[in-house]
């Protein structure tokens, strides 16, 4: 019932030429979108071009960031208003890279969101989680405050429309082997967590996505667990052919 998405998140790498390159290799060569949604995250510069480029394929070109105002004097951020009138459907919000590097808060990403629903457009909202070991059991388990507090003020309406990626920090651009049974663990949590807050409905209807060290070894097992709807992909996703192998394996 939830299509598979499989998002490509190229990070900082590939310049706008070597972005259309990829996408002219990929001509003819995806799925029907009926069957699956495939997306490429790429860096602002190229996002217009690839737009250009894509022409009718059955790929979404994603922005991998947005402001938290709909627009307004901020110099040197990209409004959602100006992606959603380009044509860009989705927006990465809350990678752990941002939060992490660029010291995103869960503050800041909640605006993020507010924002980029407010001009028509599906947030793709990234979320780790925090790993409680208790004391005395010594079991492990998750709080995914997190999550809590980037939805803040998502109304029952709008949050039908986002996706959530879970990124667990130690699977994260570290080329280990992702764990399909921890992948799945921590997507279904995600899942309960949204019906505690909005409904069963809702959490069953809504998309979640893994990312950490997908690759086309592993992407199989992972894309075979209930919870999770699709996958995002850093590392693996910048070579065209793994990229369509990943693509043909969901
Ligand atoms: P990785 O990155 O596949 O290189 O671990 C995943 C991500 O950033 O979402």
């Amino acid at each position: 019932m939830r299509k598979p998405f499989v998002v490509a998140n190229w990070k900082m790498h590939k310049s706008v030429d070597e972005a259309l390159d990829f996408i002219r290799s990929l001509q003819g060569r995806l799925p029907d979108a009926d069957l699956v949604e495939c997306g490429v995250a790429a860096n602002f510069l190229a996002l217009y071009p690839m737009l250009q480029e894509v022409k009718g394929q059955p790929l979404e070109i994603i922005s991998q960031n947005a402001y938290a105002e709909y627009e307004g004097a901020y110099t040197g951020e990209v409004s959602p208003k100006a992606l959603a009138d380009a044509g860009i459907n989705y927006a990465l919000l809350g990678h752990i890279e941002r939060r992490k590097l660029f010291n995103e808060t869960d503050d800041l990403v909640n605006r993020k969101v507010i924002a980029t629903l407010q001009a028509g457009m599906t947030p793709i909202i990234c979320t780790d989680e925090t790993m409680i070991q208790k004391e005395f059991s010594g079991s492990v388990h998750y709080v995914f405050e997190q999550l809590i507090n980037v939805l803040r003020g998502v109304s029952f309406d709008q949050v039908k429309n986002i996706i959530i990626s879970y990124e667990p920090s130690w699977a994260v651009g570290v080329g280990q082997h992702a764990n399909p049974n921890l992948a799945e663990e921590g997507c279904r949590l995600i899942r309960q967590t949204i019906a505690d807050s909005y409904s069963y409905e809702v959490a069953d209807k809504i998309r979640i996505l893994y990312g950490g060290s997908v690759n086309p070894e592993n992407i199989k097992q992972i894309m075979n667990k209930p919870d999770i709807d699709g996958v995002l992909i850093g590392r693996a996703s910048l070579d065209t052919d793994n990229f369509l192998s990943m693509i043909n394996t969901v």
